[in-house]
């Protein structure tokens, strides 16, 4: 036996000790998971030893960690039977800042300035952590190599720490954690073990609490997946998810480079956004060989991917440095384009592939890949190939891609249609889509608010401008002359449209004679470039500010075949004061029909004053 020998703390492991211990760190707990991947890292280093050396002190005892809590005695005390330390190892290694894990966490400390406390968790100070809780840290040691014996390292966390031998120790580490008054909750087994269960859950040897195994699941990311039963994955998924579903999609995959990946990917089975009210948080959490990093990392991937679950295991993050990840923005950034790169192939393939479940996923999780086709420009073409419109050539509940209808693509025709409404019966039934059928193009049909953004956003699939079947620059080509017979001919149209202009006034920006009409004697076509009749009414409905409150900009368009058209050019002249109020009604009837109609009141007082007129 020696007596206990004083050293100092080097400089910097003061200065680390003292924000340890000052700050107000709310995470407290992250001192476990510190602490138990310290005691897998001695136990993988004494299993790749044993490979080597015959001689190593200790022999068969078990690869495990083993956690004891005293709630009289407030102490936690975590052992392993790892490689151990020799009494030079305890200096350099708990003694100073030789280690790079704190060394970063020093540096970052340096270059931003910020409050020590908010560093700690994405850092892990490793050892250091459990001053955040100590009163008081007592390591004994026991190095593998035989020859030296084992010893007592003690501390308070104030700038000195003792050595001195200890006997009978076993090889590995214990390590016992005198606690703060105001951390004695660290003594009891529950509070443990939540705090197992959170970071710890996939430590790859035994961890057990109070003689009883803790960490019971796999971390099956990291097996093969040609081992692995359907039930396995289920109960990993709910372990990991916290859910009760089963998933509808899952992808397990592993690469090499870039980076090194395992990962474990499921969609569930619903969306929880479907009915409005949450936000669902990204919840594929980060692990660097089966230890937890970050359960929630906010840029391992694209926002629209967050309703992904699952893991992500690199080995390319080294524990030490990877507590640094949110700092490091390459390499999430590698990270997450190698994921969702992968994740978007799976999803082809499953369009392909299977295509009723793809369906399925589509009619719940589509809104997310409309969400990234309209924000994120990195993933856009990708994206705009996984969407689904119904279309007017498609039977009721099937749709088509942007792909599809554009192999089918009349000649010469440079745009792709689309109309937004509620519902196929609400599209169908407006004015609009005459003019298409007539000419034989296909329009896509929107059922959902996102669908005008992303429509408007993308602007534009393999070159084909997108472009809003109720949009005025939507140009089309002269049908055939219909019959004459009946109609109106070029002058006398050209007259009642000035008419009709003069008449309306300023509620229209143009009237014009149809090129698009065949069964409706009217329709109004939206001419502002900066907001579509659907937003519109959105903006109207969400009472946002200014909206409606200018009347909206129209095209009017007449069609002179329809007899209610002919009935106007004989009125003009012969009754005034109807023909104008027929024209008023005219424009609100295709306002209706736009859903642009902001006030109907006056409308109704106008039918009265027409149907006044019949005799
Ligand atoms: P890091 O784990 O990032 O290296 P830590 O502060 O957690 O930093 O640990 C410092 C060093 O102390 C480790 O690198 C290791 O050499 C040594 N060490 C800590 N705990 C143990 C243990 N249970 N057994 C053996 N060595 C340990
Ligand atoms: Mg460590």
């Amino acid at each position: 036996m020696s007596t206990p020998q004083k050293f100092e703390f080097q400089t910097e492991i003061r200065q680390l000790l003292d924000i340890v211990i000052h700050s107000l760190y709310t995470e407290k707990e992250i001192f476990v998971r510190e602490l138990v991947s310290n005691a897998a890292d001695a136990l993988e280093k004494l299993r790749h030893l044993q490979v080597f050396e015959k001689e190593v002190f200790d022999d068969r005892l078990p690869m495990e960690i083993n956690l004891t809590t005293d709630d009289k005695a407030r102490t936690f005390t975590i052992q392993d039977f790892g490689v151990g330390m020799t009494r030079a190892e305890l200096i350099e290694n708990l003694g100073t800042i030789a280690h790079s894990g704190s060394k970063e966490f020093l540096k970052a400390l340096g270059e931003s300035g910020a409050k020590g406390a908010s560093l700690i968790g994405q850092f892990g100070v490793g050892f250091y952590s459990a001053f955040m809780v100590a009163k008081r840290v007592r390591v004994y040691a026991h190095s593998w190599r035989s020859a030296e014996p084992g010893h007592l390292w003690e501390s308070d966390g104030t700038g000195e720490y003792t050595i001195e031998e200890a006997d009978g120790q076993r090889r590995g580490c214990k390590i016992v954690v005198e606690l703060k008054d105001e951390c004695s909750e660290f003594s009891l087994a529950s509070v443990i073990e939540a705090s197992l269960k959170r970071y710890s859950s996939f430590v790859p040897f035994p961890v057990n609490l109070n003689g009883k195994r803790v960490n019971t699941i796999q971390a099956i990311w990291l097996r093969n997946k040609n081992e692995i039963k359907d039930e396995e994955y289920l109960e990993f998924y709910k372990f990991q998810a916290n859910a009760f579903d089963t998933p509808r999609l899952r992808l397990h995959f592993s690469a090499d480079a870039p980076l090194a990946i395992n990962a474990l990917l499921f969609v569930p089975e619903e969306n929880p956004e479907r009915f409005g009210l949450v936000r669902t948080e990204p919840a594929v959490a980060l692990y660097c060989r089966k230890i937890l990093i970050d359960p929630h990392p906010k840029d391992l991937l694209p926002e629209w991917l967050r309703f992904l679950k699952g893991v992500v295991d690199s080995e390319d993050l080294p524990l030490n440095i990877s507590r640094e990840m949110t700092q490091d923005r390459s390499l999430i950034a590698k990270l997450s384009r190698v994921l969702t790169r992968r994740f978007i192939k799976c999803l082809e393939e499953e369009a392909k592939d299977r295509a009723d479940s793809y369906k399925d996923f589509y009619s719940r999780f589509g809104v997310y890949l409309k969400e990234g086709a309209a924000l994120d420009a990195t993933y856009k073409d990708e994206l705009m190939k996984l969407l689904r419109y119904e279309s007017s050539l498609t039977k009721p509940g099937e749709t088509t891609s942007f792909t599809d209808y554009i192999s089918r693509m009349k000649d010469g025709q440079k745009e792709v249609y689309y109309l937004v409404g509620p519902n196929r019966a609400a599209i169908e039934a407006g004015p609009y889509l005459e003019g298409f059928r007539a000419r034989n193009l296909e329009v896509l049909f929107c059922y959902e608010n996102v669908d005008e953004y992303v429509m408007t956003n993308v602007h534009e699939f393999d070159g084909k401008r997108l472009l809003a079947a109720d949009h005025a620059d939507v140009k089309l080509d002269d049908l055939p002359k219909p019959p004459a017979e009946g109609a109106l001919t070029e002058e006398q149209t050209k007259t009642l449209v000035a008419w009709v202009k003069e008449t309306l006034g300023d509620r229209v920006a143009e009237v014009k004679t149809s090129d698009r009409l065949v069964d409706s004697p009217a329709l109004a076509l939206n001419a502002d470039k900066f907001m579509s009749p659907h937003m519109r009414r959105l903006m109207k409905a969400m009472k946002t500010e200014g909206a409606g409150d200018t009347p909206p900009r129209v095209e009017l368009q007449l069609n002179p075949r329809h007899a209610v058209i002919k009935h106007l050019d004989a009125a003009r002249t012969a009754k005034p004061d109807v023909a104008k109020l027929m024209a008023e009604q005219i424009l609100d009837n295709a306002l209706i029909a736009a859903g642009l109609l902001d006030d109907p009141q006056k409308m109704v007082a106008r039918i009265y004053k027409l149907m006044e007129t019949i005799s």
